[in-house]
């Protein structure tokens, strides 16, 4: 991952795949996308230390953290100043398992939902494994279609109808106070360190992106996808097997006979 540091002393880089010993906490990452107003950046930098959070992922905000952020930060200033800055979306989730985007208001392409509190039960869970993200748009006009489709699942805070957008600093600590609870049920219940069985095993972002662009790259290959009219394909693809979820043995064998396609087709060239 390309990043840099608001404080370059700071070090909360996560790796997937390794056993976990830490807080299940420091492997739930909050990423704000395109921020516009600093100030809310510390307000989140706030909602997240009180609720235990501390991976904060900047992805080209259009102001960096500034004294006002810092004020409003009040005693998280340790979570502002690790918070690692990216290009983009794919630079701040690559290694992350599951990843849920929040938006205020529902969609023209549906994809599958959680309520907050599943979000939290669902983030928690799956932190066990490796790293998971919650990502929230920009003040303005949210996350981006591309930028949802990145997204495993949408969460949506169920909010007066009439009036259902959020501060972006709220819409932080409503969820990070549901990644708190869930945490501490589990914590309780003493199943912090199940293992989940091998064939549950998810892969990261950056595995599946591979493969998004190996079925692609195939799909061109046997004239399914025309490259001038790819149309809505790869996008309705990506909702089915975000539906399905498969699993690293289930990529794996996809990209097998995605390559026995490939080879097909050369043979018929
Ligand atoms: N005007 C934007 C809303 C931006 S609010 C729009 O129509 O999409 C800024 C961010 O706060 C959102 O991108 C989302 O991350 C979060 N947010 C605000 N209200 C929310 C809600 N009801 N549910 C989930 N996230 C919300």
């Amino acid at each position: 991952m390309t990043s840099s540091k608001i404080d370059s002393n700071s070090d909360n880089e996560n790796h997937p795949n390794e056993t976990f010993t830490g807080s299940l906490l420091d492997r739930v990452r909050i990423v704000l996308v395109n921020t516009s107003d600093c100030r809310n950046i510390g307000s989140a930098a706030r909602a997240m230390k009180t609720m235990g959070l501390t991976d904060l992922v900047l992805v080209d905000p259009l102001e960096l953290p500034n004294g006002q952020a810092q004020a409003l930060s009040a005693g998280a200033s340790d979570v502002l100043n690790g918070a690692r800055i990216v290009k983009t979306l794919e630079d701040a989730i690559s290694d992350c398992g599951l990843v849920v985007g929040t938006s205020a208001r529902s969609r023209t392409l549906p994809w599958p939902m959680l309520e907050p509190r599943g979000c939290g039960e669902k983030l928690i869970k799956e932190a066990n494994e490796y790293p998971v993200a919650i990502v929230f748009g920009r003040e303005s006009s949210g996350l981006s279609n591309e930028e949802l489709q990145l997204c495993h699942f949408h969460v949506q805070i169920p909010a007066n109808p009439d009036y259902s957008s959020l501060n972006l600093a709220m819409a932080v600590q409503t969820l990070s106070y549901e990644v708190r609870t869930s945490f501490l049920v589990q914590e309780n219940a003493q199943y912090a360190n199940k293992v989940k069985s091998d064939d549950e095993e998810y892969p990261v972002i950056e595995e599946t992106e591979r493969f998004y662009s190996h079925f692609e790259q195939a799909m061109k290959k046997t004239g399914f996808i025309t490259p001038n009219h790819p149309g809505l394909i790869m996008t309705k693809l990506r909702r089915l097997f975000n539906r399905a979820r498969p699993d690293v043995k289930e990529i794996k064998m996809m990209r097998g006979i995605l390559a026995s396609i490939e080879r097909a087709a050369k043979d018929k060239e």
